[in-house]
C-alpha cells in the first residue's frame, strides 16, 4: 500500500507518493548478508548439570573448564554466559528478579544495537531471519527542533539528517537495529540455555547479598552460599559486586555525581500513533524513521523499535529529582516535564503510558574492575555505567561479553584467573570510557543552550541546504567516532591480547601439569618492539 506524505513540511516532508514505509519496514538497513552469513560457533560443550540443590555448592571440575558465577541475568550477564559457555566453561547465573527481565516487562523500552554489537550477535548465529524480524532498522536519524512548531497548523522545524553510510556498515560487518529490551533478553537467554549438554544454570529470584572476594564466594538472601573459580558482577550500576569493589577503594554510590538531567522513557504503540493522526510526522516522512528533536535544555529522541515498529520515545529533561530505575514508574507525569515543545511531540507524549524515569549521573570511575583477590570482576554497566538510553550501552555490554569469553577460551587453569581478569580491564577500559564520553556528547549537543545552541542549528541548516550530512563540520568528530566505534571487533582485540601476551605465560593443562609456553620467535620479537616499557616489564616478570 502506498502512502502519501503531507504537502509542505520543511525539506524532508515533501509531497510524494511513495512506498517509503514499506522500504522502512522491510529491514533493508539490517543488510541481508548480516543474516545470510553462516554462524560461527566455537568451543566445545559439556554434559548438563542441574541447578545445585545443596545449601552450599562448589562449582569446580577442571576437566569441564573453569567455574564462573555471574551475578545478574540482564544483557551483560546473559551475553557473558553465552560467550563463556562457547569457550567450554561452567556458568551459574544468579538473578535477583523472579523472572527474565523482571518487572521491566511493563516498561519495555528500546535496546539499540550498533554494528559493533550486531556483528557479535551475527558471530553467535543469533541473526537469523526470525531474530531479525524482532528488530526495527535504523537507516539514520533526522534532526528537528524541540522548541518550535508550537501551534496547530504549524510545521516541524527540520534541521537536517544523518544517514549511516552503507559502505561503513558493510565494512564494519554490522547492521543498526533496535529491539525491545525484553525481546533481546529472550534471544540471549534462549541461546544461553540452548544445547542441553552445556553447563549453564540460570537461577531467578536469587539475590546476592554478600560477596566474599577472598573466598570467591557469594551468599544469597536465602542463605545459600556458592563458590567458583571466578565471580563476574554483571549486576548493573547499583549492584552488589560493584558496591563491593567500591568499598575496596573506600568509595560508595554516594560518589556518583548527578548531572541535573533525567531521562523519561516510554513505548507508544504504532496503532495509537495512527489512530491519533500522528503517523505523517513520525512514520511517513522519507525512509529514515527516527528523529532527534533538539532544543535548548531538553531533547526528545524518537526511534522505531521491535518487529511492530512501535515508537520508543525518550525525553531528556532537567525537571526530575527522582532517582528512578528501569523497573519502576516515573513519579512525575511526562506531560509535566516535557515543557514547551513542538505540538506533534506534545501530542505523542500525551499517548505515553508506563513511563520510567532514570537520572543521568557521572559515575565514580572504579580504579580497578578486579578485586584485590584477583577473582572477582565487574563488566557491563557494573564496570562502566552509561548514560541511560545512549546509543552504545547495549553494544559495549555485548563487546565485554565477547572479549571475556574469547580470552578464557585459552585456559582451564584456575591460577591464571587473576591475570585474565586484569587483561580484560587493560583492554576494555579506555574504549568504554571514550564511548561513555561520546554518549554524553550526544545528550549535551541535543540539549545545549545559548551560543552553542544557535551555532548548532545554523550549522545543521547550512549543511542540509548544501546537501551534506547535518553533523559535518561542528560534529565532525562524532561522525569520525562512528567508524572507530562500529569498526571494532571484541573478538580480534581478545586475539591480540592472547597472541602478544597471554600465550607467553605458563599454563596448567586439564590434567594439572604445567605446560611451558610455545614461543614463536618472530611474534616474540614483534611483541617486544611494539610494546611500551611498562608492557615489556610485564612480559619479563
Ligand atoms: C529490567 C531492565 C530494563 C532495562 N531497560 C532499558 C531500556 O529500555 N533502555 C535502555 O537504554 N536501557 C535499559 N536498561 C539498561 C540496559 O540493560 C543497560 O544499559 C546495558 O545495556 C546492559 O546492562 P547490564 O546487563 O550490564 O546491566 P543491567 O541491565 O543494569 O542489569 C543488571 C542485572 O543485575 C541484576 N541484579 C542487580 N543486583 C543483583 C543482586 N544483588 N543479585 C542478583 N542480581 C542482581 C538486576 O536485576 C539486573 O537484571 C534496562 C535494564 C534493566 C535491568
Amino acid at each position: 500500500m502506498e502512502r502519501t506524505a503531507p504537502a509542505k513540511v520543511g525539506h524532508l516532508f515533501v509531497l510524494i507518493s511513495y512506498p517509503c514505509w514499506r522500504c522502512f519496514d522491510d529491514r533493508r538497513w539490517i543488510p541481508d548478508w548480516v543474516v545470510n552469513k553462516p554462524p560461527k560457533r566455537s568451543g566445545s560443550h559439556f554434559p548438563p548439570t542441574s541447578v545445585p540443590s545443596q545449601r552450599r555448592t562448589t562449582m569446580s571440575d577442571s576437566a569441564a573448564g573453569l567455574s564462573f558465577i555471574i551475578v545478574g541475568a540482564s544483557v551483560s550477564g546473559l551475553a557473558t554466559t553465552i560467550s563463556l559457555k562457547n569457550s567450554g566453561h561452567s556458568v551459574l547465573v544468579l538473578e535477583k528478579d523472579p523472572q527474565l527481565g523482571g518487572a521491566a516487562s511493563g516498561f519495555n523500552a528500546c535496546a539499540r544495537i550498533c554494528p559493533n554489537g550486531s556483528k557479535i550477535l551475527l558471530d553467535w548465529g543469533l541473526l537469523e531471519a526470525e531474530t531479525k524480524a524482532k528488530a526495527a532498522p535504523m537507516p539514520g536519524f533526522a534532526f528537528l527542533k524541540y522548541n518550535a512548531g508550537y501551534s496547530e497548523g504549524s510545521e516541524p522545524d527540520f534541521l537536517g539528517e544523518n544517514r549511516w553510510n552503507e559502505d561503513l556498515l558493510f565494512e564494519t560487518r554490522g547492521g543498526y537495529m533496535q529491539f525491545r529490551h525484553q525481546d533481546l533478553m529472550r534471544i540471549l537467554y534462549d541461546e544461553a540455555m540452548r544445547d542441553s549438554s552445556s553447563r549453564v544454570s540460570v537461577c531467578f529470584g536469587a539475590e546476592v547479598v554478600n560477596v566474599d572476594c577472598d573466598a570467591c564466594e557469594v551468599t544469597l538472601s536465602s542463605g545459600e552460599v556458592h563458590t567458583a573459580d571466578a565471580i563476574i558482577g554483571a549486576d548493573g550500576p547499583n549492584g552488589i559486586v560493584r558496591r563491593t569493589l567500591l568499598e575496596e577503594e573506600g568509595e560508595s554510590h554516594e560518589s556518583d555525581a548527578l548531572t541535573g538531567m533525567a531521562l523519561y522513557s516510554a513505548i507508544i504503540p504504532k496503532a495509537l500513533v495512527y489512530e491519533h493522526g500522528l503517523a505523517p510526522w513520525f512514520y511517513e516522512f522519507d525512509d529514515i524513521g527516527s528523529g532527534i528533536w533538539v532544543g535548548p535544555g531538553r531533547s526528545a529522541w524518537i526511534f522505531p523499535v521491535g518487529g511492530e515498529n512501535d515508537l520508543a520515545l525518550t525525553v531528556y529533561t532537567p525537571d526530575s529529582m527522582q532517582d528512578g530505575s528501569w523497573t519502576e514508574p516515573a513519579e512525575t507525569k511526562l506531560m509535566d516535564v516535557i515543557g514547551k515543545c513542538d505540538i506533534r511531540l506534545k501530542k505523542l507524549a500525551s499517548l505515553a503510558q508506563d513511563v520510567t524515569c532514570v537520572q543521568i549521573k557521572n559515575p565514580y570511575n572504579l580504579e580497578s574492575w578486579v578485586s584485590e583477590s584477583g577473582r572477582v570482576m565487574v563488566l557491563g554497566e557494573a564496570a562502566h555505567p552509561s548514560p541511560p538510553s545512549g546509543f552504545h550501552p547495549y553494544s559495549i555490554a555485548l563487546e565485554d561479553a565477547a572479549f571475556i569469553g574469547k580470552i578464557f577460551s585459552h585456559t582451564r587453569d584456575p591460577d591464571r584467573v587473576p591475570e585474565f581478569l586484569s587483561a580484560f580491564q587493560e583492554h576494555r577500559e579506555q574504549r568504554c570510557s571514550r564511548i561513555r564520553e561520546v554518549d554524553m556528547e550526544y545528550v549535551e549537543a541535543a540539549t545545549c543552550e545559548g551560543e552553542m545552541h544557535d551555532q548548532r542549528d545554523a550549522g545543521m541548516r547550512a549543511n542540509h541546504a548544501a546537501g551534506r550530512n547535518a553533523m559535518e563540520g561542528d560534529f565532525q568528530q562524532m561522525l569520525e567516532d562512528y567508524s572507530v566505534i562500529f569498526g571494532y571487533s571484541a573478538s580480534d582485540d581478545a586475539d591480540e591480547w592472547w597472541i602478544n601476551w597471554g600465550r607467553y605465560r605458563p599454563t596448567k593443562t586439564e590434567s594439572g601439569e604445567e605446560e611451558q609456553p610455545r614461543i614463536n620467535h618472530m611474534s616474540f620479537f614483534s611483541s617486544i618492539v611494539s610494546s611500551t616499557t611498562d608492557e615489556t616489564e610485564y612480559y619479563e616478570e
